[in-house]
């Protein structure tokens, strides 16, 4: 067993800025209340599963094939669906897809990062940015944001004018906080970006389904250098799928085929994509019961005496805790799994079921109980 050699990553010839690093990942506990990864707590329907197995089993004839390359069908879905919901028209030459948004933002940076460029980011954020710009060698910028984590937009611009990053990146809603922006934040921190380099402007819409607001897609037209980034895990309740895409001008997603993998995205991967999409008012139905029951733990964290971030996201940040880890374990001790996402003095809970929300709700009405 070569394990035994006790030889270590630092031990290999691996990239300097890659030594003494840790992979991403949130601990993965059999806990019988998980609510720690923005995950959505309802299973695909049985309807849709069934229309999945149909869908699967079509393309399994095919698999001796490499699948189509282009995902025609499947970016002429998704531009219908942002073109019904967000407000905007897109069509198939505007929409890129790939496994998760993660995919999706890693070939952004292959393309409009790497070596001799920087990336900026407005934290506490989205941590995976700031990695994939590690894993392509791209720069990392942390920009500011204010004490009730809104984003600091003279600070921003400000950052944005002295670094000249390529890449900016507004997540909205922001992970872990929960906290969206308005149009009017994107219009300044675009005219920035473009003033300094011109740059790309990334927003990363992963929750956007659960907000308050309106989608940010409208901000697209006129404005050839800014980019929204979507996912189907989270308010298509698909995180197994690993399906995630984006929209933008045509010459964006040209792009990006520069560096994608050719056939990244498996014939299976667009089969159940292309089945979960037909479902797609059913499972945003689920989505409303997801926000009345984000609201809902909104108002009971505070009525217990949490200080509790306004939330446009499937989850809600909390606290203060003078520990925030001790927080998170003790809640753990009581069988329910919340996030410590290292903010100071916060942690983040998911909304879940009903019944998950109340388990969780009762384990932090205790814990307030004991260190009040
Ligand atoms: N963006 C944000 C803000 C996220 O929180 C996540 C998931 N945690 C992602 C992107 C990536 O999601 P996926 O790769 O599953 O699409």
């Amino acid at each position: 067993n070569d394990r035994n050699n006790a030889l270590g990553i630092d031990d290999l010839p691996i990239r300097e800025e890659l030594r003494g690093k840790s992979p991403y990942g949130a601990p993965q506990l059999d806990v019988p209340v998980q609510l720690n990864t923005n995950e959505n707590p309802y299973p695909l329907p049985e309807p849709l599963v069934a229309r999945i197995a149909e869908r699967v089993a079509e393309a399994a004839r095919g698999l001796n094939r490499y699948p189509d390359r282009d995902a025609v069908e499947l970016r002429t879905e998704l531009a219908r669906y942002l073109t019904r919901t967000g407000g905007h028209p897109v069509a198939a030459e505007n929409v890129w897809a790939a496994n998760g948004s993660n995919e999706v933002l890693q070939q952004l940076l292959q393309a409009f990062g790497g070596p001799g460029r920087t990336a900026i980011g407005f934290e506490p954020s989205y941590s995976m940015h700031a990695l994939i710009a590690r894993g392509t060698g791209t720069g990392w910028l942390s920009g500011p944001r204010n004490d009730d984590f809104t984003i600091d937009v003279a600070a921003a611009e400000a950052a944005i004018a002295a670094h000249r990053p390529d890449v900016v990146f507004i997540t909205s809603p922001n992970n872990p906080t929960g906290t969206a922006v308005g149009g009017d934040t994107v219009e300044r921190l675009y005219a920035a970006a473009q003033a300094a380099k011109p740059s790309l402007v990334v927003v990363d819409e992963a929750y956007v389904e659960f907000s308050h607001r309106a989608s940010l897609l409208p901000l697209l037209a006129g404005r050839p250098h800014l980019v929204v980034s979507r996912t189907m895990s989270k308010a298509f309740g698909a995180a197994g799928l690993r399906l995630g895409y984006l929209a933008a001008h045509p010459a964006v997603v040209d792009a990006v085929q520069l560096v994608r993998l050719p056939y990244h995205l498996s014939a299976v991967t667009q089969a159940t994509a292309l089945a979960a999409l037909e479902h797609t008012d059913t499972l945003l139905g689920y989505v409303e019961q997801l926000k009345a029951e984000r609201d809902r733990l909104v108002a009971e964290l505070r009525a217990i005496g949490y200080d509790v971030t306004d939330s446009d996201a499937n989850f809600v940040q909390f606290g203060r805790f003078a520990d925030a880890h001790e927080a998170w374990r003790r809640i753990l001790d009581r069988g329910v799994l919340v996030r410590d996402n290292g903010v100071p003095g916060r942690l983040r809970v998911t909304a879940g079921t009903p019944e998950e929300n109340d388990a969780f709700l009762d384990a932090v009405r205790e814990l307030k109980k004991e260190q009040d």
